[in-house]
């Protein structure tokens, strides 16, 4: 068993599955299901019912059939595959902005962070998947509760031990001391700048994420009125391909928006 503090918790170990694990499973047509695996139960498919013990002990990228025929490939599922099957209270922030905000923010292991609001807890897995210690405030007593299932879903128990959460107003001021990073999905994050400047470290970031640009501008002119440097605005576009055989051209279909993300740095004092 890993230790409380180890960032490695739920990273796969490589072996065989076994009773408990995550599974993500793959169809002939990219379609893809999360589930547990149980010993002695099934995956009821649409073309029938696959046991679960057909897969014990197997290697990640293993072929299984239901009873119907239909093939399915079996891996642990990866960070971006959790956010994007896990249940939802508040909409999440894609893998697309999570990889980026990570090294915008520089999260580091170790590291206090300040998160606010929590919603669904796809930002809270990506930084406590980064070794970070987080402290979440979130108004919504079920979507914290819903952020806390899903951490401890995807790495297990033990993340726990640095992951707390208070159902708390942010816009009303922040009491965790020494902050290295502080991570903002509300509404308007302007109104916690103040706040988060009392508590960063000199040289800690603040990062946040606005679906408008007009957000992201009152944010920039808060910060302009702050001790801070360094800010910086972007967006980031993903562009999938279509590549199959001598047809290579960009999918027809992209996501073409998300959201902003805005950084900047604290000032010593
Ligand atoms: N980043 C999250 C999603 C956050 S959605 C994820 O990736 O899963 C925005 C959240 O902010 C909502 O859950 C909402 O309840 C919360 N929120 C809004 N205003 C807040 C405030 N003033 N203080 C704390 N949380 C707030």
């Amino acid at each position: 068993m890993a230790e409380p503090n180890d960032p490695t918790a739920g990273v796969g170990a490589g072996g065989g599955f076994s009773d408990g694990d995550l599974v993500l499973l793959v169809d002939g047509k990219n379609r893809s299901y999360l589930r547990r695996l149980t010993a002695g139960g099934f995956f009821h498919s649409h073309s029938g019912l696959l046991a679960w013990d057909d897969l014990m002990g197997r290697p990640e990228g293993s072929e299984v059939r239901s009873v119907g025929g239909t093939r399915f490939l079996a891996f642990r599922p990866t960070l971006s595959d959790f956010v994007v099957k896990m249940k939802r209270g508040a909409q999440v922030i894609y893998p697309k902005d999570l990889g980026p905000m990570l090294l915008l923010a520089d999260i580091a292991p170790g590291q206090r962070v300040l998160e606010s609001g929590v919603g669904s807890g796809a930002l809270s897995l990506a930084l406590l998947r980064a070794g970070a210690e987080v402290f979440g405030y979130e108004i919504r007593p079920d979507f914290a509760r819903r952020a806390s299932k899903n951490v401890q879903e995807f790495l297990g128990p033990e993340a726990l031990a640095r992951y707390h959460l208070s159902e708390r107003d942010c816009y009303e001021g922040i009491d965790v001391e020494d902050l290295d990073r502080v991570a903002l999905d509300l509404p308007e994050p302007w109104r916690v700048a103040p706040h988060a400047a009392d508590r960063l470290l000199p040289g800690g970031i603040l990062i946040a994420y606005t679906p408008s640009v007009v957000q992201a501008a009152r944010l920039r002119e808060s910060l302009e009125r702050g001790p801070w440097a360094l800010a910086a605005t972007v967006e980031v576009l993903q562009r999938g391909w279509h590549i199959a055989g001598e047809a290579v051209r960009p999918d027809h279909r992209m996501v073409a928006h998300t959201g902003f993300l805005t950084h900047a740095r604290r000032l010593g004092a």
